[in-house]
């Protein structure tokens, strides 16, 4: 348990009661790294209850213990107690795990896996010896193109090129595709028009409200969400002006840091996070908005990422204390337009029906399902149908969906089922990696032309009533 004035206690701290365990060999260095960096608190709070099981896609899916938030937290606590190895059969287990975070919120006992599943992996990831095609990869991705924006953008450029210039057409037409695995190949299929020219570059980094100000909103781009759903975010600022705030686009922010965290990369994490909390202190915001719920997540939990470094902590807290999602701050500070579908949309004549997929990090970490909910809801001349199993995730999960395919697409297959008995006109979501793998659930069942994936704020933007 927790120490009784609040502070918590590494695992490397820990003893275990004298005379109450046999003598065991020495750990390995995996199991010493997790030792060190794991908290012992969280792994012994766990009170083995099992209210997390049903919540959790990879027990839904295989229904093994090992494969459940119990039975993995189970395992990281015999990993650190010496009683068993971290072998592959274990790492397997920590990479199976999507990261969602479901089992968080129905937990009694608010144990923080999220926090160990991301120790863990950091934990794995300074022992592993990965091929080197991939050690190329993830140092490319992770290092040389992620936390540059002006590297994001030039992909973005060269991706737009490769879209609109044929080639991507005579790519298709020679069979390059082939060389690439069926779910790679699937995405490139379904990626949205790249642009090279995001928020700052349309607007400048500095948006006035529309009639009197409500407050300053500080805008966190994202890095893919400028690339790839460039659109999103324009119609993001333009929203937040509409609603009376004054928008703030820091031109120094970077990357959240999301995907470095939960790839085992957290000292890469928090240098992207020290950047990004001195771009919004100096621009002294009064909200951070984020758009895309995997993101905000991370932004949410800055000071926890950043809990042990003495000079960034305080700024660290300003900074998560003022994050919120987007739907969120519209709801809660904003001066909503009124929305409205037009009434005669559908080709059929039928009510236009929408539904919602929820962010498992909007949801599970920002605790803010509620808020996308509610402003569908205002919107005239729209039928809302819960979709059922929203909470649970679609697979998607950074890049889960190309690295564990198998399992992404199962509960990929799973989710559409429950999306086609909606029968809604749009599929509704808060976050570009859902986004994307709604979109491929949709081609992949044959439902385009009939539905269309729309982030939620493209879905308001376009319904404001003029
Ligand atoms: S719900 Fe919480 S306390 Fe219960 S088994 Fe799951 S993680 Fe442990
Ligand atoms: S994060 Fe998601 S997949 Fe992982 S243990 Fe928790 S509920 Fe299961």
């Amino acid at each position: 348990m927790a120490a009784a004035n609040g502070t918590t206690t590494p695992a490397h701290e820990h003893s275990a009661p004298s005379g109450s365990t046999p003598a065991r060999k020495p750990l390995n260095p995996l199991a010493q790294t997790m030792k060190m960096q794991l908290n012992y608190d969280e792994l012994t709070n766990c009170m083995r209850c099992g209210f997390c099981q049903a919540a959790c896609p990879t027990f839904i899916e295989t229904g093994l213990e090992a494969a459940s938030p119990r039975g993995r937290i189970a395992l990281m606590k015999a990993v650190v107690d010496g009683i068993m190895e971290p072998d592959q059969s274990f790492r397997d287990q920590m990479d199976l795990c999507l990261g969602c975070r479901a089992c968080e919120p129905v937990c009694p006992a608010d144990v923080k896996y999220g926090h160990l599943l991301e120790e863990t992996r950091d934990s794995i990831e300074q022992h592993v010896e990965h091929r080197w095609f991939i050690k190329a990869a993830r140092k490319v991705a992770f290092k040389q193109v992620f936390p540059k924006q002006k590297r994001m953008r030039l992909v973005g450029k060269l991706l737009r090129t490769y879209q609109k210039s044929g080639l991507q057409k005579v790519a298709h037409g020679i069979g390059v595709m082939k060389l690439f695995p069926k779910n790679m190949r699937d995405m490139e299929a379904i990626l949205p028009e790249a642009s090279g020219q995001g928020v700052v570059e349309t607007f400048g980094t500095r948006v006035p409200a529309k009639g009197p100000k409500i407050g300053t909103v500080g805008m966190f781009r994202g890095c893919l969400m400028d690339v790839l759903f460039a659109e999103t975010n324009k119609k993001t600022v333009q929203l937040l002006s509409e609603a009376g705030f004054e928008v703030v686009i820091p031109d120094t922010q970077n990357c959240c840091g999301a995907l470095h965290a939960h790839a085992g990369e957290v000292s890469q994490a928090k240098e992207l996070a020290k950047n990004n909390v001195r771009a919004f202190r100096e621009a002294n915001v009064d909200y951070i908005a984020s758009n895309a719920g995997g993101c905000g997540a991370l932004l949410i939990e800055y000071d926890h990422l950043l809990h042990d470094e003495p000079d960034f902590k305080e700024d660290a807290e300003w900074f998560a204390s003022r994050v919120k999602d987007v739907s969120l701050l519209l709801l809660e500070k904003g001066r909503l337009p009124a929305f409205e579908h037009p009434a005669d949309a559908t080709a059929d004549g039928e009510t236009f029906t929408i539904t919602y997929q929820d962010s498992c990090h909007l949801r599970n970490v920002m605790r803010s399902g509620n808020a996308p909910r509610n402003l569908m809801k205002r919107v005239a001349n729209v039928n809302f149908v819960e979709l059922q199993g929203a909470d649970r995730c679609c697979g998607s999960a950074g890049i889960y969906n190309i690295v564990q395919t198998e399992m992404a697409n199962q509960i990929l297959e799973h989710k559409m089922e429950h999306v086609k008995e909606t029968n809604a006109h749009m599929l509704i979501t808060s976050n570009p990696g859902c986004l994307l793998q709604m979109k491929l659930g949709i081609e992949r069942e044959n439902l385009s032309g009939k539905m269309e994936a729309v982030h939620i704020v493209d879905f308001l933007y376009d319904r404001i009533k003029s």
